[in-house]
């Protein structure tokens, strides 16, 4: 069928991008394929050029984008260029645009152009990886970039593959920590979660700003949100209190509860606060309860030698975790999640199907990724690291993470000088926390209103100690000093209107 002109669905192609004739309806021929391919990376770079002529969020209300599709799909095949056009028509003024470089909300979700490449030569391969024997290049360029990355990191040895342990992709950080609440199980049932499942009273820690991904990774674990502990911070760095976990630890033991899991953050989602890991790590190596590090989004600051600080300890870590996907410039999805023991990690998880049995994983001899995760399939995801890595080299990532944190200093700098503003809490990262100083939440949720609704910045915000909070979280690809000036001289602007208002 494929380039069959006679396929159904076919139609004259007037008007291609490429100006050609297409065969839609049938399997795109490689001449076919190239030209839609030049196509689409054009559309990206034009995309990526013209970014910041976009409100950096849609303002029309929901369903505008499902109206704009028919209500049946196609019955016939249709041409390529259609389909690219309606990617401009259909989705694009339905996006938030989270390469703009006026994006500063969430945490960053960077992508960049090797990462994109990367991920589209492994969509064209459409390996599976799941075992050594499905596909061992997907295995082992994995095993060797999650040791460059470690190196790049400078994690503890024991994560590398050369020891005990060993790094795999995971989807996402929520994923990575419920890998690792599954063998934190497994590991204080004695094994017998495997067969007996969590009805012995099972419990997890973590700090009130941990993310909500524990939280369900005890739910999906079937520990329960009552087996969930959340452990008081420090009131002002907001980090976890060893001396509240060490007595939650003992009130469960007291109560005959068997504590699992202790989930550390460097790095909270709220503030980026950095949990103190050396004495957690102590407290866990002596309650003998597994220890995993969630540094989601500041992990990534690692490959600067002068951020590293905030790893101090994980070498008492069972596991650790960060994205790429966040602020290494690598494409969602693509969490890098490490084992100090990589044998117990595959004790928890496997189970050998006699479809699945090959002579090479009986043996022992191969890493099989399936192991390591909740699904069996996974793709060839460390291609884009790959790409990303080769591309940048150490200097380039150092460039990216030193240039973001230079311009959140910069902002937090100008909240500094300007006495209507407070910062709430000092990021050592790109996230600025700040609010208008003795102002209601109501004053502070209306300049964020109003500053997103100029549409060429977008913020979001938390509530620390319970007060409104505004967050700027600079990492997009493409913010410089002047976007980040313009956030600035915004949200200025518009607190005085809003304070005159006031009066
Ligand atoms: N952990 C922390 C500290 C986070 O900040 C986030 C997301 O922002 C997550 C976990 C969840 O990340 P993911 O989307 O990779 O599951």
């Amino acid at each position: 069928m494929a380039g069959d002109a006679s396929a159904p669905g076919t139609t004259s192609g007037a008007g291609t991008t490429a100006g050609a004739h297409t065969t839609a309806g049938g399997h795109m021929s490689a001449d076919e394929f190239r030209r839609a391919g030049h196509a689409v990376i054009d559309w990206i770079a034009d995309y990526w050029q013209t970014l910041e002529k976009h409100p950096v969020r849609p303002s029309d209300p929901p369903g505008t984008v499902a109206q704009a599709l028919p209500v049946t799909p196609p019955e016939h095949g249709e041409p390529f260029d259609r389909i690219l056009t309606d990617l401009d028509r259909v989705v694009v003024g339905g996006l938030t645009h989270w390469q703009h470089p006026g994006f500063f909300g969430y945490f960053p979700a960077n992508t960049s152009a090797p990462s994109v490449l990367g991920d589209l030569v492994s969509a064209g391969l459409g390996v599976q990886g799941m075992l050594w024997a499905t596909s061992p290049a997907c295995t082992e360029v994995e095993t060797v970039l999650l040791d460059w990355l470690a190196q790049l990191l400078d994690l503890p040895q024991r994560f590398r593959s050369g020891s005990t342990g060993g790094g795999v992709i995971q989807d996402s950080a929520s994923s990575a920590t419920l890998v690792a609440t599954l063998v934190a199980l497994h590991r204080a049932s004695g094994g017998s979660w495997r067969t007996a499942g969590t009805t012995a009273g099972y419990t997890v820690y973590t700090s009130t700003e941990g993310h909500s991904s524990i939280e369900k990774a005890a739910r999906i674990a079937g520990v329960g949100d009552q087996g969930v502990r959340l452990i008081d911070v420090d009131p002002v760095t907001l980090a976890m209190r060893p001396d509240a976990l060490r007595r939650a630890l003992d009130a469960d033991l007291a109560a005959g509860r068997r504590p699992a899991i202790v989930v550390a953050t460097v790095g909270t989602t709220s503030t980026t606060a950095v949990d103190p890991v050396e004495q957690i790590g102590a407290i866990c190596a002596e309650y003998g309860v597994w220890l995993h590090v969630d540094a989601a989004y500041a992990g990534a600051a690692a490959v600067c030698p002068e951020l590293r600080w905030t790893h101090a300890g994980l070498d008492r870590a069972d596991s650790y975790c960060f994205d790429p996907h966040k602020w290494l410039l690598t494409g969602f999805d693509c969490d890098a999640f490490w084992v100090a023991d990589r044998a117990e990690l595959v004790e928890a998880l496997t189970v050998m199907p006699e479809y699945l049995r090959n002579a090479l994983s009986d043996t022992g001899m191969v890493i099989d990724y399936r192991d390591w995760q909740v699904p069996l399939g996974r793709r060839f995801r460390a291609l884009k690291l790959w790409f990303v890595l080769r591309w940048y080299g150490a200097q380039g990532l150092r460039a990216h993470i030193r240039s973001a944190v230079a311009h959140a200093a910069w902002f937090a700098d100008q909240v500094r000088a300007d006495d209507r503003f407070e910062l709430v809490t000092p990021g050592p990262f790109s996230l600025v926390c700040f609010r208008l100083r003795g102002q209601p939440d109501e004053v502070n949720s209306a300049l964020l209103a109003a500053v997103n609704a100029n549409g060429s910045v977008l913020l979001t915000h938390t509530r620390v100690a319970g007060r409104f909070t505004l967050r700027l979280a600079v990492g997009a690809p493409r913010t410089e000093r002047r976007h980040v000036a313009a956030a600035w001289e915004l949200i200025a602007d518009t607190a005085t209107g809003l304070l005159a208002d006031q009066r």
